[in-house]
This record gives C-alpha cells, sequence and structure tokens, in this order.
C-alpha cells in the first residue's frame, strides 16, 4: 500500500479565467456548505422547485421539462441526445471545434445513424451549410454549439432554427459556455432542447447539467419505440421525480442544488441582461487591451464570444511557460488551445463572477509581464492605456 500522507486541506485562492471552471462567489460556496437534508424532504423538494423556476427564467422558456441533470455539462449533453435519438434515428451534427466532435461522439455511442457538416475551426456556420446537409439528408435532430468553448466562436442560431424546423427535425443547442453570459432565448428561437453547465457562466462549482426539453420534444421521448439506452439519464423517469410525483429514480445532489440555487438567484437579482452587458462590456475592455499589444483573435470578426476570449499565441512565445508564469507568480488560471489549436492559441475566460474590469485590468499587466520575460516587443502599459480608454476613462 502506498503511504497515506494527511495533506492539509486545499486552500489555494486562484483567479480562474480559463475556459471553466470559473470563479465561484463565496455565497454559493456558503450554501454548498449548508446541512444535507433527504432527498424527498418536502424543503427539499421546495429547492428544485425554485431551482427549475430559476432556470426557466435563465432559458428564457415556459417549458415545464426544466431541471438540473446530475452530472457536468457533458452529461447534459448526453441526456438531451440519448432521449431523442432511437437508434437507427438520424442524427446532424455541426462540427467547428471540441464539443461538435463530442456531440458526434455521443450521437454515434447512442445508436443514431450520425451525418455531420464540418467548417474550419474559428468560423460560424452559416444557413445555407446546415440547409444543404438537410437537403442531402433530412435528419430528425440536429445538434449544434451556441458557443464553442474551443475556439470562442459564437454561433448565431435565428436562421438555423427556422431551417431545422422547416425540414422536420428538432433542434438540440448546447448552451453550456452561453448560459447565464449572453442571450439563450430558447423560447424565442424555438429551441427543442438544450443544455449547459453550472461552471461556467453561472459561475457554480461543476456537478449539474441545466436542461430543458419543449412539447415537442417531450413528444418525440413519450413515443419512442424502445427504452433509452441510460437508465440514469432517462427523462421519462427523472421527470417523475421532478414533477409532482417524487418518484425516488436516484438520490439527488442535494448540496449542489443548494449551490445551483444560490447561483441563479445571483443571475436574477443582477437582472439577464444587465448580466450579458457586463460580459459584453468586459470583453470588449480586454480586446482593447490585448490589441494594443499586437495580439489577435481566432474567431473571425464579429462573432467573438464575450465570455470566452480565444487569441493567438504571439510567435516565438513559448505557450507553456507563459500560463506557469501567469500561475506561479499571479494565481492566474488562463485555458491553452484545444484540438487544432493546440500550442497556438490561448482561451481567456471572462465567465460569471470572473467577468470584472479588475480581472481584465489584472490580467492585462499580469500579461504584459510575462510577454516582457518572453521578450516581446511592444510599448508597456499599453494594454492597460487602451483598456482604460475602452473602460470609459474620461
Ligand atoms: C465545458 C463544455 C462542455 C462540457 O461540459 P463539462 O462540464 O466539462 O462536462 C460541453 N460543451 C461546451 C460548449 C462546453 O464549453
Amino acid at each position: 500500500m502506498g503511504t497515506i500522507t494527511m495533506n492539509t486541506p486545499n486552500t489555494l485562492k486562484r483567479v480562474l479565467m480559463g475556459p471553466g471552471p470559473s470563479d465561484v462567489d463565496p455565497r454559493v460556496l456558503e450554501a454548498l456548505s449548508r446541512p444535507t437534508i433527504g432527498h424527498l424532504d418536502p424543503a427539499f423538494l421546495e429547492v428544485l422547485n425554485e431551482v427549475r423556476e430559476l432556470l426557466q427564467y435563465t432559458f428564457q422558456t415556459g417549458n415545464e421539462m426544466t431541471f438540473a441533470v446530475s452530472g457536468t455539462g457533458s452529461a447534459g449533453m448526453e441526456t438531451c441526445v440519448v432521449n431523442l435519438i432511437e437508434p437507427g434515428d438520424s442524427m446532424l451534427v455541426c462540427i467547428n471545434g471540441v464539443f461538435g466532435k463530442r456531440m458526434t461522439d455521443v450521437a454515434e455511442r447512442c445508436g443514431a445513424d450520425t451525418s455531420t457538416v464540418e467548417i474550419d475551426w474559428g468560423k460560424a456556420f452559416e444557413p445555407g451549410q446546415i440547409a444543404d446537409a438537410l437537403k442531402k439528408k433530412p435528419a430528425k435532430v440536429v445538434g449544434i454549439v451556441h458557443a464553442e468553448t474551443s475556439t470562442g466562436v459564437c454561433q448565431p442560431l435565428e436562421e438555423i432554427s427556422k431551417i431545422v424546423h422547416d425540414s422536420g427535425a428538432l433542434l438540440l443547442v448546447d448552451a453550456v459556455t452561453s448560459l447565464g453570459g449572453m442571450n439563450v432565448d430558447v423560447d424565442g428561437l424555438k429551441i427543442d432542447a438544450c443544455y449547459s453547465g453550472t461552471q461556467k457562466c453561472l459561475s457554480c462549482p461543476p456537478g449539474l447539467a441545466p436542461v430543458t426539453f419543449n412539447d415537442a420534444a417531450l413528444n418525440v421521448i413519450e413515443n419512442r419505440k424502445t427504452k433509452v439506452r441510460s437508465w440514469y439519464l432517462d427523462v421519462s423517469m427523472i421527470r417523475k421525480y421532478w414533477g409532482s410525483e417524487r418518484l425516488y429514480h436516484h438520490t439527488a445532489p442535494i448540496n449542489m442544488n443548494y449551490a445551483l440555487l444560490e447561483a441563479l438567484k445571483m443571475v436574477r437579482e443582477e437582472g439577464l441582461e444587465q448580466r450579458w452587458a457586463r460580459h459584453l462590456a468586459n470583453h470588449k475592455t480586454l480586446k482593447a487591451g490585448l490589441s494594443a499589444v499586437g495580439i489577435e483573435y481566432v474567431p473571425e470578426a464579429g462573432f467573438e464570444l464575450p465570455m470566452l476570449n480565444a487569441v493567438s499565441i504571439p510567435a516565438g512565445v513559448d505557450d507553456a511557460a507563459v500560463r506557469k508564469q501567469l500561475l506561479d507568480e499571479f494565481n492566474i488560471e488562463i485555458g491553452g488551445g484545444l484540438g487544432a489549436f493546440k500550442g497556438k492559441a490561448w482561451r481567456i475566460g471572462l465567465m460569471g463572477s470572473a467577468s470584472t474590469l479588475s480581472n481584465v485590468m489584472l490580467f492585462l499587466a499580469a500579461l504584459e509581464k510575462c510577454l516582457a520575460d518572453q521578450g516581446v516587443k511592444f510599448e508597456r502599459g499599453a494594454s492597460i492605456a487602451a483598456a482604460t480608454e475602452q473602460a470609459g476613462a474620461k
């Protein structure tokens, strides 16, 4: 047997400016530490009702079937796919980054007759590309990522939603990174199924996946010919716990639901529109600062996400060394590139509680120090000056 070491608890405090998790507010951490009660205790069932109500607010939906899956964002993805797809059903997945690829893998594992439409990473889909793919092969479900965290690309959904519905398919949207940081208008966009995660712009620890299904999606689930290929994620059973029957299915993660409720209360108190505006303003300030020292964005112009800034690493700069220095000297975490962008891009998150002017300024100052240590030539202080200007200094 190995040696058992009695380490002191991890009390490290970082500034989480990566692709998630994001900084968790002390109010949410306090909620997490409240006494655990039973999963059928009337007081806990009241917590679930409030979670649902605030998720409906955040998703902007009246969908009754709105709840939090026990698991992270990927469990939300799997819940949507496994419930909507029966083996042999056709599904079209749109791939322009890591998470579209993941959804394809999930669809294949659920037995879908999967087809894909793939475009260059860093680009957003044009509606015509989806229309063409559906003309070639109609689908029962079309899956697309709203905020592609691997590339920093924002995918407009309005026209695509129309094309998908005109073809007779259901629209499944990954809103893991977008929910709580930008407009995710489930009812307005007629999204049939949508999932998210708690640790991105909701600023809760990872562990739950908010999902919502509209009536069209529920109709498909209710009329399945075969059992859902996952016992744990079967919505027809889970809805009997989240609905009025309150039938035991699996033990809800009690304390995570306390935490999510508190995080959602903070979303409600701030107001959705104010929250989106805050994310956008801090993104613009960061962008102004980065541009001033010659750092460019990966996504095509006009499609940059407000909460996830994917930028090209300047030539000659050591990716790993800079990220290590940010962590060691400044306690700042940012993300490296994924897949095709490994070693080529940094992913700077400004998600939820971490989307603040002080984090933007701290990061720019820290990055200038790292770039200077790397021997990069730039006008010292230029990023701070540009950010100050952008933030509306007199
Ligand atoms: C983070 C993320 C996921 C996966 O969520 P996990 O919580 O890591 O399981 C899925 N899709 C997108 C767009 C994400 O950013």
